[in-house]
Order: structure tokens, then sequence, then C-alpha cells
């Protein structure tokens, strides 16, 4: 553990110029000062002792920033007074040191001891909780989180996750074909849940697995665990975030499932790499490697009406009297602001697709804030054309067998769907023109991301000699407030396993299922050969 290796600092002493309160209106003092750096019972101190103890100021380390104003002059700034009764209020010292060398030697001391102050923080069993303040909540709104992990904390939503049986079973499959990978390996499972993927990994021989899991999700899997003794020795449940626990020791593998819609969906990504850069050793694994968004632009006047005509209401004039129509552009605005989240017949693309990768590996967590993808397609038929169709896969690159987990239109459904940004004014394409555009990802504090999309196709007509006049058509999107369309009729019999696609209640999610009539009217509409792929 990273707290017994921490080096024992010695008491340090700097002697100063002068120390004043920031928040008095009080003169600098005279009196000789000095700066004293501590570690008193786990707290790293800073203190300031003057003669006159009222002036003398103590500051907790862990919270302590110094800004450098001059050569000589400083102020530092804490949350709090460690010794204050008044925990509420920041404090703050004005310093100057008698000379350079002084002043370069405490700043010295000053990160020292601070490294050591953050590092430490306060022992939880099975790891330590620093008390820095996190990468996620800085991030994060409280209010997203907070709703986010206590969607996460309810056995429901886990159990449709665990009934996505291509979701499920492809992590199963992708864990024991790759037992070497696991055998006698340290592992830890970011974002565990129930602890399905933890067990997993034992069940593939593990020596030890640590399965972080930062909602109330945590002890019901530590339940699950222990009800499972064949495992139960070797998977330690540690309730936290990723970004703020410790571990006694570097994984070899990390396992995850940190996709959302479009992959990105959730902003748990940015967690799984910086699990990466804290627990993995260099030579670690990753399950999954990398991911691929991949897009393809689409033509369905079913589903371009459909959200045409929801605005439609807004078109009344006299609803018991009163005229809605002030509001028809904004409903009609916010109805294409929404993604579509549904299964597509892959017969719907209009091009064939382009996917932008993701190595996992590679990226950093700040990479994740902004994703710019350049588009550019042939279309491969003459026709309307409403948007642009998402769907993702990942990779497990094990030693011993490559595994993609997909979530293609026309392979088995998962609980993620496909996604549509239908755009507001349709474009007209020609087979073998080209359409070209950007897909902009912008991550919010909500926990997901703001879409732009541009789609354009040269027209044929006046200026076509000259290069042709572009139509172009753009929308705004945002991932976190998609449109479950899974309840809506489907105008396609969706061409894959009927026992798995027709079973709503065995792989939906956060979504309405259909009903029973429509299920049978599908079972009758699905073609013959139920295999066909993109
Ligand atoms: N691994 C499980 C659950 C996947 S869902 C399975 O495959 O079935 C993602 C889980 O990650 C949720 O339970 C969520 O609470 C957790 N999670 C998300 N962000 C996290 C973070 N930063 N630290 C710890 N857990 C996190």
């Amino acid at each position: 553990m990273e707290v017994s290796s921490l080096k024992k600092l010695e008491q340090m002493e700097f002697s100063l110029d002068s120390v004043t309160d920031l928040s008095s209106s009080s003169v600098s003092s005279s009196s000789p000062a000095v700066a004293t750096f501590s570690c008193v019972d786990g707290v790293t101190e800073l203190r300031f002792l003057q003669s006159d103890p009222t002036l003398c100021f103590n500051f907790d380390l862990a919270s302590a920033q110094l800004f450098k104003l001059g050569p000589v002059h400083f102020i530092c700034v804490s949350d709090s007074s460690s010794s204050s009764e008044e925990k509420s209020f920041s404090q703050g010292v004005n310093i100057k040191f008698k000379n350079d060398k002084d002043s370069k030697d405490f700043c010295d001391s000053f990160e020292e001891w601070k490294k050591d102050a953050v590092v430490q923080g306060s022992s939880v069993q099975n790891g330590t909780v620093s008390t820095k303040k996190s990468k996620f909540d800085n991030k994060i709104e409280a209010s997203s989180a907070k709703m986010y992990f206590r969607y996460y904390g309810q056995l429901l939503h886990q159990q449709n996750m665990l009934q996505d049986y291509v979701r499920t079973g492809t992590y199963y499959a992708a864990v024991m074909e790759n037992r070497s990978d696991f055998a006698g390996r340290v592992v830890v499972d970011v974002g565990a849940g129930s602890g399905i993927l933890s067990m997993f990994a034992a069940q593939a021989g593990a020596k030890h697995v640590y399965a972080v899991e930062a909602s109330e999700m945590a002890e019901y899997a530590r339940k699950l665990i222990a009800g499972n003794p064949l495992f139960a020795e070797r998977i330690t449940v540690i309730k936290g975030k990723v970004e703020d626990i410790e571990l006694p020791e570097k994984a070899d593998i990390l396992i995850s499932e940190p996709m959302g819609t479009l992959l990105v969906n959730e902003r748990m990504l940015e967690s799984y790499v910086i699990a990466r850069d804290r627990f993995m050793s260099p030579k670690g694994k990753m399950f999954p490697t990398v991911g691929r968004i991949h897009m393809a632009p689409f033509s369905d006047e079913f589903l371009f009406i459909e959200m045409a005509n929801k605005a439609l209401f807004w078109q009344q004039q006299n609803y018991y009297g009163v005229d809605l129509t002030p509001l028809y552009g904004s409903a009609h605005q916010g109805y294409f602001s929404q993604p579509v989240v549904d299964a597509f017949d892959p017969r719907v693309l209009v091009a064939p697709p382009m996917f932008h990768m993701i190595d996992f590996t590679q990226m950093k967590e700040e990479d994740f804030y902004e994703i710019d993808i350049p588009l550019k397609f042939t279309a491969s038929m003459c026709t309307r054309l409403h948007g642009l169709a998402c769907w993702f896969d990942v990779l497990f690159d094990g030693s011993t067998v490559q595994r993609w987990l997909t979530t293609a239109p026309g392979a088995p459904t998962t609980h993620w769907y496909q996604i549509r940004c239908v755009l507001s004014q349709p474009l007209y394409v020609m087979a073998g023109q080209e359409i070209t555009g950007r897909l902009h990802l912008i991550a919010h504090s909500a926990q997901s991301y703001t879409i732009d999309l541009t789609l354009s196709a040269k027209m044929w007509g006046p200026g076509a000699s000259q290069g042709g006049i572009l139509q172009s058509s753009t929308c705004k999107f945002d991932l976190k407030e998609p449109y479950y369309r899974m309840s809506q009729p489907q105008a396609y019999p969706v061409a894959q396993e009927p026992s798995l696609q027709l079973q709503p209640e065995l792989n939906t999610q956060d979504i309405q299922t259909q009903n029973d009539e429509l299920e049978e009217e599908l079972l009758q509409q699905l073609p013959q050969n139920p295999s066909t792929q993109l």
C-alpha cells in the first residue's frame, strides 16, 4: 500500500520576514516569524508562528495552496484552518521571506510535504481514500452524479444489464477464452456493479480481483460474492470512485463495462482511463481494449414524419381558447434535438459506414472532453437523407482470442440498441454522390455530450459546373435526453434471432418494451433468413 511506503519527513523550519492574516486589515507584523512543516496524528500541517500567539496560523496541507506573487512574496490559502472552530471559511496569509534562497527552499519543501499530505488521507478497509478533491467531483455536477449512482445502486438496473445476454455472454466468452490473461493475475474491475465481471475473472483463475464500485451496489456485490465461496477469498469489493480510492498493488489487467449509448455517453470511459493510469502496471492489459463509433447516413421517412408530427400539437390555435402556436418552433426544435434510440433495419443506411477508433490504452482523460469526427460517405442510392445513424463495438484484445462485442444494426440487439441523429432539414442525394460533414461531441458536466452534426451534399443543377451548390443541414442534440423509441411500432421486421429479439424482458434496459400484439406481428413479419448483416 502506498501509505506504508511514504518517506518519513522530519519537521522543518523556515525563517520569515513577515506573516499577515489576509482576512484582517492589520499591517505586516515586524516580529520575526517561522514557518514549520510537521505531521501530527496523520495530518500534515504548515504552521506560521510568531512571538504573539494570536498571530499564529495552522494550515492543513491537504487543502493548502501556495501562490507566488514575487521573488520573496507568497500567499498561502486553504479550505479552512485545521484548528479553527469556523470550518466554513477559507483562510489565507500573506508571507514574505528575507531572501531568494529561503523563498525557493520553502517552495520546494511545500511541494514535498503537500504530496505527502495528499497521498495519506484516511485509511479504510482494503484501501485508502485520498483527501484531494477528486477529478470526478471537479468536472461532474453533484446532482447528476447523485442520480447516476442512485440509478446504478438499484438491483433492477443491474439486472437489466445482466439480462442483456449479448453483452454479458460476450464478456464471459472474452474472459474464459483468454484465461491466460487472468490466471494468477491481479485484476481491477472498474465500476463492478453487481460484481459479475469480477466473478468471471475469478473463474478464469485471477490471483486477486479488486472490485471498485461507487454506488450502493457495492454492498450487494459484497453479499453476492460472499455467497459464492469459490471466488469470495480472491475478490475484494472497494466502495468508492476509481478517481478517489487507493489500491495496495498494481493490476495486470483491468476489466470494465464503461460503455454508454454512442460509446461515450455517461462519461465513464474517462474513469476507465483514469483507473488505467492509477492502477495498471505498465505492461497491463485492458478488457475492452479499443472501441469504435460507427456512422452512416440513413433515410427513414416514417421516423422523420413521426418526429415532425410530435410538434404539431403546438400548431393548435384554439386549445381551450389558447393559441399554442407561439411555442411551435421551440417544440419542433426540442424534438429534433433528441437522438433517437431504437433498433433499426440496416437497409435504412444509404452509404457504407465509416468508423472512429478510440484506443482505451492510449486515450488521455482530456481527449474525451471533445471528440471531433470529420465525415465522408458515398451515397449508394438516390434518396432523401434524414440524418446520421451511429452504433459502436469494442474489442477484447486477448492473448488467445480477439473478440468483438458489437451493437450494430442487424446484429443481435443489445440494451444499447443504436442511435440516430435526425436532421430537421433532410438532404437530397444521388447514387455516387459524396456526402461530407462533421460529428462534434462536446462533453458536459451532466455526464453526457452535446452533439453538433452537419451533413452536406453538393447539389446538381445551377452552379454545378462551378463545383456545385452545397446543401447543408446542421442540428444540435443532447445525448443526455434521448428519445427511446422502442415502445413505438417498428416499421421494419428486425432481422435477427427471434428468440432473443422478441422477448423484450430479456434484453431491454431502461426502455419501455413492445407489447404482445406487436411481438406477434413482428414474429410473422420476420424474414426466412434472419441473418441479415451489414
Ligand atoms: N460491471 C458491471 C456494471 C457495469 S455498469 C457489469 O458489467 O454488469 C457501470 C458501473 O460502474 C455502475 O455500477 C456504476 O455505478 C459504476 N461506476 C461508474 N463510474 C464509476 C466510478 N467513477 N467509480 C466507480 N464506479 C463507477
